[in-house]
């Protein structure tokens, strides 16, 4: 990233700065070596306990987080560790198991140290399988859309449908997104994959009423890496939707790694009419402090709050939510809404929109067109399935 960002002689600095400072560490017996990349070995020849090696790497983690200055710029890196012990046996065994630990580490968010575990093996082979099926399933287009409602609560129609990914995985059952996309997203998987996703929702859209939006969901890998302004505007120009009827999900962790390039972004992006909410608000560390950085259109209320609001305290907080959003502007979306109770005291506290299984769970493509004609927001015209006569453009003639 430090590359991409900001150059190569930026790169080369921190490389340097992360060089010294694990030397600083080390004993005179010890040895450190860059194996490319941002990968680096620490040998320590003696340790009395395994506790000793921990201890090395607990140092070199809080070291290698501080701020690396460069050109006058600060820089975080992080660093994950794994150790393996090895007593007379071949090097090439204590690299691999140390790979292993080191994986487990990284799956575990990064910025800690594993001790390497025979048992730890299964999990890292099972991980590497699913990436290389993923990776294949990329090649293959093995993925789907389905889309789930949203509902206006003050008209009771749908007003959008959220574009959620899924993966048949060819052996075994369908794959949850939320098992496969953060594999996705550590791998840069997410950058295509993510395309794809944006392209065939716009595409799935323009097929629905104009007064029906279509969410989808956007990952921080994607801003970073990805060119997202120029997919979204590609994506536009060649379904032929309109920009107002996007709306791109993105949850604080997007707002987090690099705040003023993704907030310059998000605003680029409001340009072509594309819509922003903030999704899974409250999940997080510091959502308030989100709200102030940049106008949402829309706040989705994370599920775990509707499950709990027939409690007092719950229902206040989303009343609270509710009036920031107000001020704003913003529209006011209640996730996970499964119960006609839940809806009713989030609609009575104020929420603007809900989605949830009580309305529907999500749908294939042609289920979308099923469940608009049963709810009569479309005509149902003929076999040939011209749906282009919605409510709204023979309302207004
Ligand atoms: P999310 O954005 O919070 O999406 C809503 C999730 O809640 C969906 O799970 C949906 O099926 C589930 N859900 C909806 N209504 C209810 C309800 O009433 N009760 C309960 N218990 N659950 C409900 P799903 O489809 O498994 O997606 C999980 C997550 O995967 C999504 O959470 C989103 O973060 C991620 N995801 C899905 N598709 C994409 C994608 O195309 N790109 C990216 N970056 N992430 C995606
Ligand atoms: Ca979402
Ligand atoms: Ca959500």
């Amino acid at each position: 990233m430090v590359n991409d960002t900001k150059g190569h002689s930026a790169g080369d600095i921190v490389l340097n700065v992360v060089a010294e400072r694990l030397r600083s560490v080390l004993g005179n017996n010890d040895a450190v070596a860059r194996l490319g990349g941002d990968e680096f070995a620490i040998l320590i020849e003696q340790i009395a306990r395994p506790e000793d090696a921990a201890h090395v790497a607990q140092q070199v983690i809080d070291l290698i987080g501080w701020p690396i200055d460069v050109q006058g710029q600060s820089v975080w890196v992080g660093m994950s560790i794994g150790i393996a012990i090895g007593q007379g046996d071949p090097a090439g065994q204590i690299f691999k198991n140390a790979d292993i630990a080191l994986f487990d580490a990284k799956a575990a968010g990064g910025n800690v140290y594993r001790q390497y575990e025979p048992a730890m093996g299964a999990t890292v082979a099972a991980r590497h399988l699913l990436e290389f099926d993923l990776r294949e399933a990329v090649r293959k287009n093995a993925f789907e859309l389905n889309y789930q409602p949203i509902i206006d609560l003050t008209t009771g129609l749908t007003c959008g449908f959220e574009a959620l990914m899924r993966w048949q995985h060819p052996t075994r059952s369908a794959i949850s997104p939320l098992e496969f996309i953060p594999i996705a997203e550590e791998c840069g998987l997410i950058v295509p994959l993510g395309k794809w996703v944006l392209r065939e929702a716009c595409r799935e859209a323009v097929r629905w009423p104009s007064n029906i939006r279509i969410a989808v969901n956007v990952s921080a890998v994607q801003f970073q890496r990805g060119e997202l302004e120029t997919i979204v505007a590609d994506a536009l120009l060649d379904s032929g939707l309109a920009g107002d009827r996007l709306e791109l999900e993105i949850t604080e962790s997007v707002l987090m790694q690099n705040a003023e390039n993704v907030v310059s972004s998000l605003m680029r992006l409001r340009t072509l009419g594309v819509r922003i909410a903030l999704d899974d608000f409250g999940t997080g560390y510091s959502s308030l402090s989100y709200l102030r950085r940049f106008p949402f259109n829309k706040i989705k209320i994370d599920r775990s709050f509707v499950a709990e609001i027939a409690d007092p305290e719950v229902a206040a907080i989303i009343r609270a939510i509710v009036g920031l959003g107000e001020r704003n502007g913003a529209a006011i979306t209640a996730e996970g809404v499964e119960t006609e109770e839940q809806r009713d005291l989030v609609a009575r506290e104020g929420c603007t929109e809900a989605q949830g299984f009580l309305f529907s769970r999500s749908l294939s493509a042609d289920g979308v067109i099923s469940f608009l004609e049963a709810r009569r927001e479309i005509e149902t015209v003929g076999a040939s399935g011209n749906h282009l006569t919605d409510r709204s453009l023979s309302r207004s003639g």
